[in-house]
């Protein structure tokens, strides 16, 4: 066989053809891990002979090499599978992606994507009514995630007042400082919390301390504890710039319980991310903005992609929309889940999420060996055994056994944290969990 009938283009057949194979050996390997992680840690974790063999095996490779990444993944459709934001993804959204994928319409000019530009257009905009129902200006853009959706907050806001002074909570996604270094500003003014939430008395005493104008970061739902910062206080003490982190408790937008977000609507930047409450495959990030010419400072002219004569002659010009220039088309997957679901089917399973975290909470309340870091506000539930115990020693030995993935939380010392993202589980499934974790703390 030559090698150019090893490598057929991703016509529907020939994609039909190998993604057969590959789903049967990703359920193998699925079979073969036997939990919600590989047991034995990264030295016992299989990858491939040789990645760049000098005659190639052909397309089995796919199925090859979905059997190993599935027999070795950290699976977020495991329910103990469940320390970070890392949701399992919906059949919908991998299915959209499988088109997205074949097809790689690229989003960086008009040539390249025309419906998808145009799909693009249409999530873009319903995310920006869903954060900002009473703003008719309002525009969003896809991103990778909640990192790069912070980077342009705070870009929007120094193009806006120069070099402003980020200024967030303690409990601020790292992100934050991250995007403020490479944007060349000030170091954050980090902020004191309780329980996890900014405490807009302290945020005063730290904006009257810094000259020039500032940005603040608030955050709805934190990584740590899904808490939210007291949004309408802080947006009352009008810094120059607001961006809110929602990038976990956006999904509330979504819900009946919008309510918990007021004050988002005053922000002039929103960070979401449908890769959380969303259940996308990773990238699935929107950056959200009150006034949609604030991102005309992304604007920029590439003679091949968005020439002047092209535009006035009617081509959309997308170089504006992203940093990047080639870029995938996430929001096809995206347009997919959001058109199955409709805004309630979103909703309701947000909600399944957290309610099965309510129920964890009182399992939790009712064990006599464990404690409650809180209540939970979204779907985290923080906790830990009640007796002294090295709780970092006892999430890696439950990792290292292949047994759960639970997170790790430092919060008033360290805790441990369920991330629940899986929105077809219920309490009972955490019980047996809860158990292990009293008994490895004996
Ligand atoms: C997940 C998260 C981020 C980072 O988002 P990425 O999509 O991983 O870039 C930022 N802020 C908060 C609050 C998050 O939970």
């Amino acid at each position: 066989m030559t090698a150019s009938h090893d490598a057929p283009l991703a016509t529907p057949d020939a994609v039909r053809a190998l993604v057969g194979p590959v789903l049967d050996a990703l359920a193998d390997g699925v079979r073969e891990r036997n939990g919600p992680l590989p047991s034995g840690g990264p030295s016992a974790v299989k990858a491939l002979a040789d990645v760049l063999p000098e005659h190639g095996v052909g397309p089995a490779a796919a199925a090859e090499v979905a059997r190993v990444l599935a027999a070795g993944s950290a699976d977020p459709a495991d329910p103990w599978c469940a320390a970070h934001l890392h949701c399992p993804p919906l059949a919908v959204a991998v299915a959209a992606d499988v088109a997205a994928s074949a097809l790689n319409p690229s989003m960086d000019s008009w040539d390249q994507a025309p419906a998808a530009s145009a799909i693009e257009r249409q999530v873009t905009d319903a995310v920006a009514r869903l954060c900002y129902p009473a703003e008719p200006a309002a525009d969003a853009l896809v991103t990778t995630g909640g990192s790069e959706s912070n980077l342009y907050g705070l870009l929007l806001a120094r193009e806006k007042f120069g070099a402003v002074t980020p200024v967030c909570g303690r409990n601020a996604h790292h992100s934050v400082a991250r995007a403020a270094w490479l944007l060349g500003l000030p170091r954050p003014v980090v902020v004191e919390c309780r329980d996890d939430r900014v405490r807009p008395d302290a945020l005063a005493r730290a904006l009257a301390s810094v000259e020039g104008p500032t940005a603040v970061v608030a955050t709805a739902g934190t990584t740590n504890s899904g808490a939210i910062d007291p949004l309408p206080e802080i947006a009352a003490l009008r810094p120059d710039w607001l961006h809110v982190d929602a990038a976990y408790g956006g999904g509330l937008l979504f819900t009946e319980r919008r309510n918990l977000l007021r004050g988002m609507e005053s922000a002039d930047s929103v960070a979401l991310d449908l890769h959380k409450f969303g259940w996308q495959p990773i990238a699935a990030g929107l950056f959200a903005c009150r006034d949609g010419a604030d991102l005309r400072i992304m604007d920029t002219n590439a003679d091949y992609l968005n020439a002047d004569d092209d535009t006035e002659a009617g081509l959309p010009d997308l170089l504006g929309r992203s940093l990047r220039t080639s870029r995938r088309p996430d929001a096809v997957k995206i347009a997919a889940t959001l058109r199955a679901l409709g805004r309630r089917g979103m909703g309701e399973l947000v909600e399944a999420c957290c309610t099965t975290a309510r129920g964890v909470a009182a399992a939790i309340t009712a064990h006599p060996d464990l404690e409650l870091w809180a209540e939970p506000t979204l779907s985290t539930v923080v906790f830990r055994p009640k007796a002294a115990c090295d709780v970092a020693a006892l999430r890696r030995a439950l990792l290292d056994e292949g047994k759960a993935v639970l997170g790790r939380a430092r919060l008033d010392g360290l805790w441990l944290k369920l991330t629940l993202l899986h929105p077809h589980t219920t309490p009972g499934d955490y019980q047996p969990l809860l158990g292990l974790v009293a008994k490895a703390a004996r």
